[in-house]
């Protein structure tokens, strides 16, 4: 047991400020990545600031037309809310393609967005690990790496981003809302919150020290068809080797705009503005289909055993492609 004090934080800013006063303090909302973290012994804050039941809870509408998510929506809420389920079901999909029924109950928006790798050697203590010890090397670029990244990724760390709900949001073109120990806010696109690895993996979001997530904001539903499709070993409660968020917009034959973003397979959610280009203005179809897959993998590199996500990724994406605009 490794000790740690707690405090249940009154509002925001005073657990920002609770965070960047001690060293070695971190946020815990559901706890459904950090409880498994500290029990292996990978995480070991010193003091932990309870954010569960901060007033952060609720889904509003914004005068935009989008909707802002209360940080501590629970997942399973989130799914199950109609103007998500109505207007962007591409996130709804995404929410219920994770985790387990339990999990979804627990995970919060925030945490979601924040929890860390599930790389094999990451969660071994006995492995060297640059995310867990910077400079230790990298057990998975020589060793076991099926579940690991092929797009982004660094002779440093080929660690994939684990949330489904994140790939969506990146599709969707999301931001975060953030909170400052000084009380200043700031919005964050979900596209810059999260770093690659580069030679610092340990370092991978764009928040400051004490910075909390209050909430996530949705832009107006996008015109279109919305889908997620998760590619994994089993049915449920597995992390994706590939998934794709597609939002397409093909009205008359022709598609006017196309978004797609991929997880399971880069250290972020990884949005491909190469084959969205590919495919606008085309004809819906297999060759404009096979166009857009081919692009969005281009510079993809395997390194040995995840070789197979490349083509499984252009698979997936021609499928998923092909569903959201009923070409069979
Ligand atoms: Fe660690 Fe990243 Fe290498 Fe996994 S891929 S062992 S998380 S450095």
């Amino acid at each position: 047991m490794i000790p740690f004090t707690y405090e249940r934080a009154a509002d925001a800013r005073s657990a920002a400020a609770a965070v960047a006063a001690h060293p070695g303090a971190t946020f815990i909302a559901g706890g459904t990545n950090l409880l498994d973290l500290m029990k292996l012994g990978i995480e070991r804050p010193a003091h932990l600031v309870d954010v569960s039941r901060l007033p952060l809870a609720s889904i509003d509408d914004t005068p935009a037309g989008g909707l802002r998510i209360g940080a501590q929506v629970r997942n399973a809420d989130l799914a199950a809310d109609m103007r998500v389920r109505r207007h962007y079901p591409v996130l709804a999909q995404a929410l219920l393609a994770g985790a387990s029924a339990q999990l979804r109950n627990k995970a919060s928006t925030g945490g979601n967005l924040l929890q860390r790798t599930r790389c094999y050697y990451f969660y071994d203590p006995s492995m060297p690990c640059n995310k867990r010890q910077p400079g230790s090397g990298c057990a998975a670029l020589g060793g076991f790496n099926r579940i690991h990244a092929v797009l982004g990724a660094s002779e440093s760390c080929i660690a994939t981003h684990s949330s489904d709900m994140a790939v969506a949001m990146r599709a969707l073109d999301a931001s975060v809302e953030t909170m400052a120990p000084d009380g200043t806010e700031r919005a964050i696109p979900v596209a810059d919150l999260h770093r690659l690895p580069g030679d610092t993996p340990h370092l991978e979001t764009t928040l400051r020290r004490g910075e909390m997530i209050t909430a996530v904001v949705l832009p107006p539903p996008p015109p279109g068809r919305q889908l997620y499709r998760k590619v994994r070993d089993r049915a449920s409660y597995a992390f994706a080797l590939v998934s794709v968020a597609t939002i397409v917009d093909a009205p008359g034959g022709r598609v006017r705009s196309a978004r797609i973003a991929l997880g399971g397979v880069a250290p972020k959610p990884w949005r491909v503005p190469k084959a969205e280009r590919v495919l606008a203005g085309e004809a819906p179809g297999a060759a404009a289909f096979a166009g857009a897959a081919e692009a969005a993998m281009s510079g993809a590199r395997g390194h040995g055993s995840n070789d197979f996500k490349i083509e499984l990724a252009r698979r997936t994406i021609r499928r998923v492609l092909a569903d959201a605009t009923d070409i069979a």
